[in-house]
């Protein structure tokens, strides 16, 4: 299955990705991880990339399209895949079909995950990233025993520069304006299945699943 995951920041998509690409048995393709690695290891792409990813705008769509086009053309995601944080807008949504169609597959389903923006705000800001596993915390929802260290690997909890509040209320403006509308563009395909994302996480899971289901096999 091709899938495409959709929802503002912080609707949940690299934790609902996760679960849904192993339920599939589909790599998960993250644009944000393929940059945040890139911005790690210092290489030209990720100093490029960070300029627009710390006040939330989107990394140029010539520098992004490149980037997933090689990373579909790995082996593994020949046979499906699940992306998370791609297409970002119409432009780039409409180079992957045509991407697609020289391939002769397509998008099957895009999953759209519905969150208000107040909810929005609160798990981001409370969001924290261990330095060592990379596991994420939430000061609020999902706290560690000693604030600021991982449980898991004891490693130091870190805010991303990112899920700072300035940039948040950039990134929500940057998902009104340019996101939602790949939204009806998809919606006009008939590809669009929307889920409530609020609740555990399970929860959300379990409703992704089930949405898919009709799309399996
Ligand atoms: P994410 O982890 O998906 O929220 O992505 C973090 C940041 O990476 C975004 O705020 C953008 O700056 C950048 N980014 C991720 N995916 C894309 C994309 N498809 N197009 C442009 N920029 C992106």
């Amino acid at each position: 299955m091709r899938l495409v995951l959709v929802g503002p920041p912080g609707a949940g998509k690299g934790t609902q990705a996760e679960f849904i690409a192993a339920h599939l048995s589909v790599p998960k393709i993250s644009t944000g991880d393929l940059f945040r690695a890139n911005v790690g290891q210092g290489t030209p792409l990720g100093l490029e990339a960070k300029k627009y990813m710390d006040s939330g705008q989107l990394v140029p769509d010539e520098v992004t399209i490149n980037m997933v086009k090689e990373r579909l053309g790995d082996p593994d995601a020949t046979d499906g895949f699940l992306l998370d944080g791609f297409p970002r807008n119409v432009p780039q949504a409409k180079v992957l079909d045509d991407m697609l169609s020289e391939l002769s597959v397509k998008i099957d389903i895009v999953l759209e995950l519905i969150v208000d923006n107040d909810e929005v705000v609160r798990r981001l800001s409370g969001r924290r990233t261990c330095r060592g596993c990379g596991k994420i915390w939430h000061i609020e929802f999902d706290p560690t025993a000693k604030p600021g260290k991982c449980d898991r690997c004891g490693g130091e909890l870190f805010q991303r520069d990112d899920d700072r509040p300035d940039t948040v209320q950039n990134r929500l403006m940057v998902y009104a304006e340019q996101t939602a509308p790949l939204v009806d563009f998809y919606a006009a395909q008939g590809k669009v299945v929307g889920i409530d994302a609020t609740g555990p996480v399970e929860d959300v899971t379990e409703r992704a699943i089930d949405a898919l289901r009709p799309y399996e096999g």
